[in-house]
């Protein structure tokens, strides 16, 4: 049976009992009564259909909170397919919240930002990631123009010349963005942004790391250069001067190979694929090696003495070996002659500590913050002179980054200084 028969069928068969039953009592009781019988009838059953009808529209208006009868007639049908498209509709609606919820969250992991834009540039909606680079918030700014919020004249131009073709490069205070603008369903647009300021930051300092390098290289270059035209040069040349001349040379490419050997330790201090090799190490040993290194380099011209705890320590020997002798020498390098200089391995609440305190020069303030960067020097002349590569401390920086350490100074300009390598209680090495 189709729809309308399945419908129609018990309709009509009521309707039918109903005229059946008018019939009879038109029979029964004829005239008046018969007739005021059938209309108490008719009143009856329209009065039902009334109840109901009340009922559907009161359950249309507050559907969470009314209960819709089980019905008479028809009406069970009609109800029960209510019944039946109200839970549907519950179940999509279920369906289409948990969906947009889920879609909040993977956009909110996302490392770029979102915005949502209709074609009239009003915020619709944007991920938390957007909020930060554009210094939105989407419960205070939603319904606005995203122009009148994000006032940059590039972006404004970008926007507004929609140049979907080519992404732009905005710089909003600190912050360097890429941002691009994606059309979407005709009426909308996406705006995707993309945080490039620590790129560019590596970038920039890639750059500066190359130019500072090919500099420090090219003086040496230039002087061994200079003496070797001479010498091939067609002048007689004093067996003295000659010899001086070697002699610098020999300096110059002294100063050419530590270079290289710094900038090599540099990037492999810097590579992730050079784990540390962590091992015992006997600090004893270690010490005394730093004091005879220092004594060489000092050649008698300071007074080098230890001070070595009974404290373990873990971790790279050659690398540890590398940052300590750096401050070692550097104490040397940086203090005048008769100076003292301790070389100390303790605990300390905070965890064993390898310090070098000096004597010597000391360093102002301003420089101090800046003493790790490579290449960074006080004093370029002096640096070079006693051989300083401008890569010492952003070595030992590395290293002790490895080991989880950390690098403190402390310095007063013409008292001294000390460099306090901090390592933590529990050593546990990066890779
Ligand atoms: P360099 O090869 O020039 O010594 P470093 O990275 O080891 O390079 O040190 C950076 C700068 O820090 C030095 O040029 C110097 O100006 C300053 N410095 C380092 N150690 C000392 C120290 N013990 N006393 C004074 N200045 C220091």
């Amino acid at each position: 049976m189709n729809q309308r028969a399945l419908f129609w069928m018990p309709v009509l068969m009521r309707l039918g009992l109903v005229a059946v039953v008018m019939l009879a009592a038109s029979f029964l009781w004829s005239g008046v009564i018969g007739l005021l019988f059938g209309f108490l009838l008719v009143l009856i059953l329209a009065l039902i259909q009334l109840n109901y009808l009340y009922r559907l529209s009161l359950w249309l208006e507050n559907p969470e909170q009314v209960k819709l009868a089980d019905g008479f007639g028809a009406w069970t049908d009609v109800f029960a397919r209510l019944y039946r498209l109200r839970r549907e509709d519950e179940k999509n609606r279920h369906e289409l919240a948990e969906w947009l919820s889920r879609f909040r969250k993977a956009m909110s992991l996302l490392p770029d930002g979102v915005v949502i834009m209709d074609d009239v540039l009003f915020l619709e909606w944007c991920n938390p990631v957007a909020e930060q680079h554009l210094g939105l918030a989407l419960e205070r700014d939603k319904g606005m123009r995203v122009t009148n919020l994000i006032r940059s004249p590039d972006f404004i131009d970008y926007i507004i010349l929609a140049r979907y073709e080519q992404p732009l490069t905005l710089t909003l205070g600190e912050r360097k963005l890429i941002v691009h603008l994606i059309p979407f369903e005709n009426r909308r647009q996406i705006l995707v942004t993309h945080d490039v300021t620590d790129a560019e930051r590596l970038e920039q300092t890639r750059r500066d790391f190359i130019a500072n390098a090919s500099h420090e290289l090219r003086t040496p270059l230039t002087v061994i250069n200079g003496f070797l035209e001479i010498a091939t040069g067609d002048d007689f040349i004093d067996p003295e001067v000659r010899r001086q001349h070697l002699q610098l040379m020999l300096e110059q490419g002294k100063r050419m190979q530590h270079l290289v050997e710094d900038m090599l330790s540099l990037t492999r201090l810097e590579s992730i694929d050079y784990p540390v090799r962590a091992e015992a190490i006997d600090m004893h040993v270690m010490m005394e090696e730093l004091k005879r290194d220092g004594d060489a380099l000092s050649a008698g011209r300071h007074q080098i003495k230890l001070l070595v705890e009974d404290v373990e320590l873990a971790g790279s020997n050659d690398e540890l070996h590398s940052a300590f002798s750096n401050l070692v020498s550097n104490a040397v390098r940086y203090t005048p002659v008769d100076g003292k200089i301790d070389v100390i391995w303790r605990d300390s609440e905070a965890g064993p500590q390898f310090i070098v305190r000096d004597n010597g020069i000391g360093i102002r303030p301003e420089h101090i913050v800046r003493l790790t960067e490579r290449f960074y020097r006080v004093d370029k002349g002096r640096s070079r002179a006693s051989q300083g590569t401008g890569l010492g401390l952003a070595i030992v920086k590395h290293v002790l980054m490895r080991h989880n350490a950390t690098l403190k100074i402390e310095s007063e300009p013409g008292k001294g200084s000390a460099f306090i390598a901090q390592f933590p209680k529990v050593i546990t090495l990066k890779a």
